[in-house]
């Protein structure tokens, strides 16, 4: 099967700071795929030139099989690629509905065109989203009373409205209590196996890396260290030197590595 995204090659200095160093991976469609690595390894600058953010010195990214290097980010979100942020910023003296429906207003290219009507565009559409991230209580709450838990959900779900192909989502349970992390990856699980979906995530907690990529790439000093399986990852002598042993995450024996 064709990789929905192909990364070859593409670096990234600022003056002597090689901050990504050729660095080629692939992520293929359905894939949970995190991309991990200590403070400055490299990540969001990894992120930033993918979405289009940041120019690459060299190097070339296929979207699709379409090559996007270079495209800017509004180009590059229309063709499907999203992304979501490690601080949510939604409208935050909006109603939690008219937030996501401003999201699919948008997509569908109507924000000109019916604004005196958009109280009632896509209410429908934007309710569906939220039962499915477990939002439906808040839906007519303010933005700005939302738990950090329901905002970083909602933040999903906005980015869900422009229904990507790939999603990619930088540490999406980051400032989340432990077990409201464990149940946000349970729902982006979900998503990615029900609509088929690709997600390429950065996170510092293991456990969830661990627990939910199908492959894991491992990034340092801005360099690709490792890139398989969690079993091949976590088993790698280079990673476990640079994360001083922190890897003995316990594999689920019924899990993915054993099957
Ligand atoms: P963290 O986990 O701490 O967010 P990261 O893996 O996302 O780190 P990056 O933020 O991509 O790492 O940074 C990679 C390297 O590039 C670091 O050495 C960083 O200091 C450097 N860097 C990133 N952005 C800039 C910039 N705008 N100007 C100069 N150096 C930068």
């Amino acid at each position: 099967m064709n990789p929905v995204l192909e990364v070859k090659g593409l670096n990234k200095a600022y003056g002597g700071v090689h901050a990504v160093q050729d660095v080629s991976f692939n992520v293929s469609q359905g894939e949970l795929r995190a991309l991990i690595g200590p403070n400055g390894a490299g990540k969001t600058t990894c992120f930033n030139l993918l979405n289009g953010q940041l120019q690459a010195d060299s190097g070339q990214v296929f979207f699709q099989g379409r090559e996007i290097t270079g495209l800017p980010p509004r180009k590059v979100w229309r063709l499907g690629l999203g992304r979501t942020f490690q601080i949510a910023a939604p409208f935050a003296s909006m109603r939690v509905v008219e937030n996501l429906q401003m999201a699919l207003i948008s997509h569908h290219g109507r924000l000109r065109q019916l604004w005196p009507r958009a109280d009632r565009l896509y209410r429908d559409q934007a309710l569906s989203l939220l039962t499915q991230l477990g939002l439906e209580e808040v839906a007519e709450c303010t933005c700005g009373t939302l738990a950090y838990g329901d905002l970083k959900r909602l933040e999903l779900a906005v980015a869900l409205a422009h229904d990507p192909v790939l999603l990619l989502m930088d540490e999406p349970t980051a400032g989340m209590a432990p077990e409201e992390r464990e149940g946000l990856m349970e729902q982006v699980v979900r998503l990615v196996r029900e609509r088929g979906m690709s997600v390429l995530f950065t996170e510092h907690d293991m456990s969830v890396v661990f627990g939910n990529a199908d492959r894991i790439l491992v990034l340092d000093q801005g360099q690709v260290l490792a890139d398989g399986t969690a079993r091949q990852v976590q088993d790698h002598s280079a990673v476990q030197q640079v994360y001083l042993g922190s890897l003995e995450v316990p594999i689920d024996p019924d899990g993915q590595e054993e099957s």
